[in-house]
């Protein structure tokens, strides 16, 4: 009878009433984890790349893929990716707004520029429809975001990409061991990479990696900044002559403690991935037709699935709850127990004042017109799915366990509220401007 109960917000009894325990807990660190990095510690091999190749190793494996290179942050592998691609002075990448910046940023340290497409509301990754009219003869590379854990709809991407003669980035950083109609994330296009960093489903320390099929590509990645690796086995003729100094005057190799971590955490990661699924997939079962909410969820019989499930979001429907700001909803939400119920996500790059007025490197203009004859900054009103996803998204808890009597209780917050909403009507104040934001979301349920 919780659905009749009255609103933890107007005193009524909490919704989630259990202790969360560890279900938030997110990396696993078990005794593994520590001897592996102990074991670097004490040989003090930190700045080896023994253990790192190991990692590499591993990985490939894991996704099945020629090579991996790990990285010291998954935004160095996103530029040795785009590097790898090829993109450079006067190139164009196309890539979300909807994202965190290291998807992209990068490009302006190559010369190159960025042009932001829409997203697709439901999947809240790249809309196919909205690539094609962007491209132009200095459109390079497509950088796709696997966003909140959901598999990007590659299939006409890489149509698109091959029509038109364009590499295709895989940014991973949100969906590990994700599944896009069979195929793994990371390797569909030309090149996957991705973020390890702690706050990321699979979490290793600070740390990225990037896979591909293609040599060239890893070559290219290598050589920008991994001078260590960029050797006599250089095959790319071009690159030959330089090796021994990394070309983008970068050094990007992994810190040891990290890739130790790494092979420990890679080991348990399908397995916790395995539960992860069965925990959100029951939390969203049991959401099924509660209104004002929709999951953020791949369909059963698409053969793809959600990857590690990294900042979990619900599609907030106002509509059905008679124009409800989703604030004032997860207002309500966080009342019934619960201490991370965030409205909305990021803001959308283009609107940031980096992407449309910084002079970063003194060319006398903006850096993102730099290096291009067109114009192609973008403005309010320009991505309306993109601006408009503040509003109509709520965070949801990331359960790391399967239990289903605690996530029986999260979910009923959910509902009770939803239920409810006609109590929170009179006082809703809108959403506030500050609402979204450039910063990562903040998973307070780990605290
Ligand atoms: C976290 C993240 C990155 C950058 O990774 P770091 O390891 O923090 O450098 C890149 N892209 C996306 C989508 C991310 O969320």
């Amino acid at each position: 009878m919780t659905d009749i109960q009255k609103l933890a917000l107007f005193g009524g009894k909490k919704a989630v009433t259990q202790e969360s325990g560890n279900l938030f807990t997110w990396p696993i660190i078990t005794q593994e984890d520590e001897e592996a990095a102990l074991d670097v510690l004490r040989r003090g091999a930190m700045s080896g790349t023994d253990v790192t190749m190991a990692f590499e190793e591993d990985y490939s494996k894991w996704l099945d893929v020629k090579y991996a290179l790990g990285f010291n942050t998954g935004t160095a592998s996103l530029q040795g990716a785009m590097f790898g691609c090829g993109v450079g002075v006067g190139d164009e990448i196309i890539c979300p707004s909807m994202t965190y910046w290291a998807t992209c940023l990068q490009a302006f340290s190559l010369g190159a520029t960025v042009v932001f497409a829409d997203i697709n509301p439901f999947t809240l990754c790249l809309d196919p429809n909205d690539i094609e009219h962007r491209i132009t003869d200095r459109t390079k590379a497509i950088v796709v975001v696997h966003f909140l854990g959901y598999p990007a709809d590659m299939d006409p991407i890489l149509e698109i990409a091959r029509k038109h003669n364009l590499k295709v980035i895989e940014d991973v950083s949100h969906a590990h061991g994700g599944v896009y109609k069979g195929r793994k994330l990371g390797t569909i296009g030309n090149v996957g990479a991705m973020s390890l960093m702690t706050g990321k489903a699979l979490a290793i320390g600070e740390g990225g990696i990037l896979v591909t099929d293609d040599r060239d590509i890893y070559e290219r990645a290598v050589a920008l900044g991994h001078y260590e690796r960029y050797g006599s086995q250089t095959e790319n003729e071009q690159l030959r002559p330089y090796q021994g100094l990394p070309l983008g005057g970068y050094k990007y190799r992994m810190h040891q403690v990290s890739s130790a971590v790494g092979r420990v955490q890679l080991r348990h990661y399908d397995e916790r991935n395995v539960e992860i699924g069965r925990a959100m997939n029951y939390f969203w079962d049991l959401l099924e037709g509660v209104p004002g909410l929709i999951a953020h969820r791949t369909d059963k019989e698409s053969g793809s699935l959600n990857g590690g499930w990294y900042a979990p979001h619900a599609h907030y429907v106002p509509e059905e709850l008679e124009g409800l700001s989703v604030t004032r909803f997860c207002e309500a939400v966080r009342a019934e127990g619960l201490t991370s119920c965030m409205p909305g996500c990021y803001t959308p790059l283009h609107l940031h004042p980096l992407f449309t007025q910084a002079d970063v490197y003194g060319h006398g203009k903006p850096t993102r017109i730099a290096n291009t004859e067109r114009d192609v900054r973008q403005y309010k009103g320009d991505l309306p799915v993109s601006e408009g996803l503040s509003a109509r998204l709520c965070e949801v808890p990331w359960f790391k366990h399967y239990r289903p009597e605690v996530i029986e209780e999260y979910a009923n917050a959910y509902r009770k509220v939803a239920l409810n909403y006609k109590e929170l009507l009179q006082d809703d104040r809108g959403n506030s401007s500050e609402h979204g934001n450039w910063k990562l979301f903040t998973q307070k349920q780990n605290s």
